[in-house]
């Protein structure tokens, strides 16, 4: 079917706010993938500018001029709209068109793989084709997609050691002097994502998260409470241990504690010093940001910007107000440790540069954080490795300005990571504003898996704003997920049981027929489910599009378990296996728990009543006489238990198994 290109533009448009469909220019992988899966009619423009037409079904397909310029238009299924889809030539099987495909509903789509098995195929030589062969693919053919706060975009994601595809990632843990608090849940439930997701696509990811136990803080605090530092920072690790679990994050490969490594900091700034990257002054260590002249690349500040004066008193030891103090000397009271320059503590930067030097090298892949960090405390963590790898080359190999003879320097981190800022309605979070809550003030009241629902419900780097209607919405959201996938696989096994009865049926196996309606759909809706999860989250983590890909699936899960249709549909268990297979395969790429649906949506229902304010005999009552108020036919006062309840979140159903169920409540207090 020939379209006018202005014609095309027009589809093309309406189609880009859906979901599969609004990544178009963005991944024509994901596109190959719709066009692969759908039922579909492809034109390909001759040169001439005559179209040809090819019908397409799954497994058996005809395009002409493909390679060309070849043009599809594609029935997206979650969408149900059409759109014009121009192939990229690198993705399409040009030597062997008219082979017939392999059945995509026969066999799991790996995107990646779909990109390497054409172009393995022998793909069209042209520039596109180039670039797909060029592209860095992950061991699972996968190419990651992730922003890098040095270049300020996105970069296709290269390990240092490609070849073993190792990876090594440092993420700055928290101050241990009081409870996390919901800033901290969005970082680590970030870094979370992007573990889970290198480790999926087939990286051995090492993954270090610090814990900074000697600050001025922790040293504050145990004065105040009148125990050790030691009591103090225990009692908090443990306790940030139960609220990121309980996010259903992986704990880190490694979790090294800044004052394990005390020797290692001492060295590093001998090491400094001897080179003149700092220098002592009455037993403390500065960092002067004066010798290095690339000092401020990472947060884009000039020097003049970091000038102190105004607000700070200008500590006249210092060289330049900006440097900063990389060793402390001892104030009275203080835990301190002896070093070259008299007893002290460390300050707070040359701990993470210190501790990546001596766990995972001079070197690492990525190094995260909340944006907040960015300034001073990356930037001055680069200062300081950056410098002390310099001081190494520069005695070792005789060269200055960081090179060896191998190449180019090494450059302390490949890709810095950052996520962005959380906001408490609209505001800044901030302890003197009052609106500063903690992860257990939180979870008291919603599910922890709720919390992490609304967290990835934002792009990691995008502000969050943290809201109670959020809160109550994300509950509601996997009240909703939760159940269908419940009721789900207990429609699976009833239609396995009816599959395996009508066999028994006949002595003669069956030719099983093939699946029609709802189920057919379902079918190839759950390999386009898989490619967008797949292609979302490999396109720099993006959370939100991976769960609103589910959105779909769940429908037409609740169409196969309790319409008319779903359940006549020939296929029915293969629909309900691969879709309930999608949904869960996404819920654990982003850590939501794909088992144990039936304690979640307990506790769902629990969580919902302590907020309310009532017990389950109060529901009883309720729903109680509310049948007796409809038996004497008081539809008034039937309806006022229901309002009465529901103002309160608790939904009393008037039908079915569920007596009742959590709803959303806005204007709680
Ligand atoms: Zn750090």
């Amino acid at each position: 079917m020939y379209l006018h290109p202005r014609e095309r533009r027009a589809r093309h448009a309406e189609a880009r706010p859906h979901s599969l469909a609004s990544s178009p220019t963005r991944h024509p992988d994901v596109r190959a993938e719709a066009v692969e899966q759908g039922t579909m009619r492809a034109a390909s423009s001759s040169r001439d500018g005559h179209a040809t037409h090819a019908h397409a079904h799954p497994g058996r397909r005809r395009l002409r001029g493909a390679g060309r310029g070849c043009k599809l238009e594609v029935r997206n299924r979650i969408t149900r709209r059409r759109f014009m889809y121009t192939l990229n030539p690198a993705l399409v099987p040009s030597p062997s068109l008219t082979d017939p495909l392999p059945n995509p509903r026969r066999r799991p789509i790996r995107l990646g793989g779909v990109q390497r098995r054409f172009t393995a195929s022998g793909a069209v030589a042209s520039p596109a084709n180039a670039d797909a062969d060029t592209l860095p693919t992950a061991p699972n053919g996968q190419t990651l997609m992730l922003h890098n706060t040095m270049k300020r975009k996105k970069e296709p994601f290269v390990p240092r050691d490609a070849e073993q595809n190792k990876v090594s990632m440092y993420v700055c843990g928290v101050t241990v002097y009081d409870y996390s608090h919901i800033g901290h849940a969005r970082v680590y439930v970030a870094f979370d994502v992007l573990y889970r997701q290198l480790t999926r696509m087939g990286y051995d990811v090492t993954y270090c998260r610090n814990f900074t136990d000697v600050d001025d803080k922790i040293i504050k605090r145990a004065a105040e409470n009148g125990e050790t530092c030691d009591a103090l920072v225990d009692r908090f690790i443990d306790a940030f241990h139960e609220d990121i679990d309980a996010l259903g994050c992986v704990r880190p490969t490694m979790e090294p504690r800044a004052t394990d490594h005390i020797g290692d900091i001492t060295a590093l700034c001998e090491r400094l010093i001897e080179k003149g990257y700092a220098y002592s002054a009455d037993g403390d260590v500065y960092f002067s940001v004066d010798s290095l002249p690339e000092y401020g690349s990472l947060s884009g500040r000039k020097l003049e910007d970091n000038r102190a004066g105004e607000r700070v008193a200008v500590d006249t030891r210092k060289k330049n107000p900006a440097d900063f103090a990389l060793w402390k000397a001892a104030k009275p009271g203080e835990p301190t440790w002896d070093s070259p320059w008299g007893a002290g503590r460390p300050g707070w930067h040359i701990e993470c540069s210190a501790m990546i030097e001596s766990i995972l090298g001079r070197s690492i892949d990525i190094h995260g954080g909340g944006q907040d960090l960015v300034f001073p405390h990356h930037e001055n963590e680069l200062a300081q490795s950056t410098a002390s790898c310099r001081c190494c080359t520069e005695g070792e190999l005789g060269l200055g300005g960081g090179k060896t003879n191998e190449g180019p320097e090494e450059p302390f981190v490949r890709y810095w990571v950052h996520n962005g800022f959380v906001k408490v309605d609209s505001e800044k979070m901030s302890k003197s504003l009052g609106n500063f809550f903690t992860i257990r003030e939180v979870t008291e009241r919603y599910h922890p898996t709720a919390l992490r629902w609304m967290l990835l419900g934002t792009h990691y780097r995008a502000p969050i704003n943290y809201t109670q209607r959020a809160l109550e919405e994300a509950s509601d959201r996997l009240y909703y997920l939760y159940q269908t996938l419940v009721e789900s696989k207990d429609a699976l096994v009833d239609a396995q049981a009816k599959d395996a009865e009508t066999a028994g049926e006949t002595k003669t196996k069956p030719k099983p027929k093939p699946p029609t309606g709802i189920a057919a759909e379902g079918i190839d809706l759950a390999a386009e489910t898989n490619a967008a999860v797949d292609s979302a989250l490999a396109d720099d983590l993006n959370t939100p599009l991976a769960i609103a890909s589910l959105s779909a699936p769940l429908k037409t899960l609740n169409d196969l378990v309790s319409t008319k249709k779903g359940k006549k549909a020939v296929g029915r268990s293969v629909a309900l296996r691969d879709l309930i297979a999608a949904v869960e395969t996404t819920l654990e790429s982003v850590g939501l728990p794909r088992e144990g649906g039936e304690g979640l949506l307990e506790e769902l229902r629990e969580l919902t009543l302590r907020r309310a304010g009532l017990t389950r005999d109060d529901v009883d009552a309720a729903v109680a006489a509310r049948a007796e108020a409809r038996a004497a036919k008081d539809f008034a006062e039937s309806d006022r238990i229901r309002d009465e309840f529901g103002a309160k979140g608790v939904a009393l159903m008037d039908g079915g198994n569920q007596v009742w169920r959590p709803a959303t409540v806005v204007d709680d207090k």
